[in-house]
């Protein structure tokens, strides 16, 4: 059998030309039009003697040449490797050796960090033209010329189904990011399954692509399954909360896909801008999404938001509270089609020890949607599978009824005089305050208690509640070891590039000035 990722941009242009792909400010682009730019996309990466194999890093953010470039490279039979667009030199470097990269395909914006990084592993850049930024001035290839001047390709190049399609770096707590190899059939499948029965998204609807394509969530969530069906994908290169809701109304979007924060900041926005887009349902994923924000997103937006859960080793979704059936507030839903999620006793580790329904334990997930495995790192690898069950670091239980819930990840996990907390636990009580707009809930280094329980919050527009208020609301709903003993008020929160609180970082600034 042969396979391709590049099918699921083909097959829609061949079916439906006349459909717009994507909107990106005062551009629409058909897919018609989007498969022919890809065609010859691929056909300048091959002037350039790029083909199967090789892999390719793209440095974008959310702009129409993201997907050029991605299933160009797809269609050649190469390799697509996204970085994510904070990283700085170094990082960069580390992603391209790590790789083996080829070229760096960059947007012109971010070629300051790209063309030091590509440089640091002695790789050529072509930079590509965003809308606004003159690039003609600067010393890298535009691959938009070579495109001008090169004989596109006619078809793509079909692969095994095996074969590696991207490699995607998640951050890793410690050490450097690893790089999950995944291949056509598991993307393909990934789509598929998601379009044929967990979600009802088609060809009529309009799809706010607000999660940085060059993550996971994005990229399958959004991208491929918008253009497997045939959507229509807003794009958004920087999201905040009133642009999102601009763009939702403007264009008139029925689907909205998001991690927690960007609902967030939705609500944030409603309070200042009246006007409500047409949206069917959302899809929440990447984090807990607090089950506050869920019952206000019906209350001010009138949508039930979906939430998923999975890693960028899982492609990404390996549950979800299905379209169709009504949503289990709380939960991630139930296993995805084909796929197996159970939960294994978390203590041992050469082994997978499954556990009875209800059990605490290690979420463990098993099916067509795990990657091939971390390139380069047969250890990783040893530690993350075992017996061809993909370990995901979250604790969590599973119902009679098929229905998981995420208690936390393993290592967020809280140990206050031996007691054990749970911060997503306590993030929920928070999260019901009226003057809480976002929050996080972390455990510091503490010489009498082993951890302190420390949280953050951003506040609501004009709210003024005071830290200890918030310790005070919190006390009166969890047992005394689960409270946190500080709250802080920040202007925001740190924010990684696809929107999730990076905790580590709140970690490490509050145990270095502790009060
Ligand atoms: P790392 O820093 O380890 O690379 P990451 O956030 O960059 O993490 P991703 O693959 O993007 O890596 O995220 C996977 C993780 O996101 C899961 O292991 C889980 O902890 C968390 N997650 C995803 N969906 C949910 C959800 N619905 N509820 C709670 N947590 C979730």
């Amino acid at each position: 059998a042969t396979m391709s990722v590049a099918s699921i941009l083909a097959e829609t242009a061949h079916r439906m030309p006349d459909n717009v792909a994507l909107i990106f400010g005062e551009q629409q682009i058909r897919y018609g039009e989007l498969w022919e730019q890809t065609r010859r996309y691929a056909g300048a990466l091959r002037a350039r003697g790029l083909g199967e194999g090789d892999p390719v890093a793209l440095l974008l953010p959310n702009v129409p040449d993201f997907p050029r470039a991605y299933y160009a490279v797809l269609a050649l039979g190469g390799i697509v490797v996204p970085v994510h667009a904070l990283l700085k030199a170094e990082e960069i470097d580390y992603v391209l050796r790590d790789s083996g990269a080829k070229l760096l395909i960059c947007a012109a914006p971010l070629l300051g960090e790209g063309a030091k990084g590509a440089a640091l592993a002695g790789l050529e850049t072509v930079s590509v033209l965003v809308p606004d930024e003159l690039t003609s001035s600067l010393p890298f290839a535009r691959l938009e010329d070579e495109a001008a001047a090169a004989q596109p390709i006619d078809a793509y190049v079909p692969r095994d189904p095996f074969d590696t399609a991207t490699i995607l770096y998640t951050s890793g707590t410690t050490g450097k990011p690893k790089g999950a190899e995944g291949c056509h059939f598991s993307l393909v499948e990934q789509v598929n399954t998601l379009a044929a029965d967990a979600l009802d998204v088609t060809a009529d609807d309009r799809i706010l692509g607000c999660l940085p394509l060059f993550h996971t969530f994005g990229q399958t969530c959004v991208m491929n399954l918008g253009f497997r069906v045939g959507a229509t994908i807003v794009l958004v290169p920087k999201f905040d909360g009133a642009t999102a809701l601009a763009l939702l109304n403007a264009n008139a979007c029925t689907v909205m896909t998001g991690v927690p924060t960007m609902y967030i900041a939705l609500l944030e926005a409603a309070k200042s801008n009246p006007e409500r887009p047409p949206l069917r349902y959302g899809m929440s994923g990447g984090a807990a999404i607090p089950v506050a924000v869920i019952e206000r997103m019906k209350e001010v937006y009138g949508i039930d938001v979906h939430e998923g859960y999975g890693l960028t080793e899982t492609s990404p979704v390996a549950s979800f509270n299905h379209r169709g059936v009504p949503t289990r507030v709380g939960t991630v839903g139930t296993p995805i089609w084909g796929v197996d999620v159970e939960i294994a006793d978390a203590e041992i580790d050469d082994r997978i020890q499954l556990m009875p329904r209800g059990e605490l334990g290690e979420i463990v997930v098993r099916g067509h949607n795990l990657m091939k495995g971390y390139l380069n790192l047969p250890a990783a690898n040893a530690e993350a599978v075992v017996d061809g069950w993909f370990r995901t670091g979250d604790l969590g239980t599973k119902s009679a009824d098929d229905y998981i819930t995420i208690v936390d990840r393993k290592k967020d996990m809280i140990v206050r005089n031996g007691y054990n907390v749970y911060p997503r636990e306590v993030e929920e009580v928070l999260s019901t305050h009226p003057s809480v707009a976002m929050c996080a809930v972390f455990g510091v280094a503490d010489d009498a208690h082993g951890q302190e329980i420390m949280a953050v919050v951003t506040l609501m527009p004009e709210a003024t509640a005071e830290g200890e208020d918030l310790v005070a609301f919190v006390r009166e709903h969890v047992a005394a070891y689960k409270f946190p003993r500080r709250v802080e008020i920040l202007e925001a929160l740190p924010l990684g590039p696809s929107g999730k609180v990076l905790k580590r970082e709140l970690v490490a600034r509050f145990e270095a000035a502790p009060v």
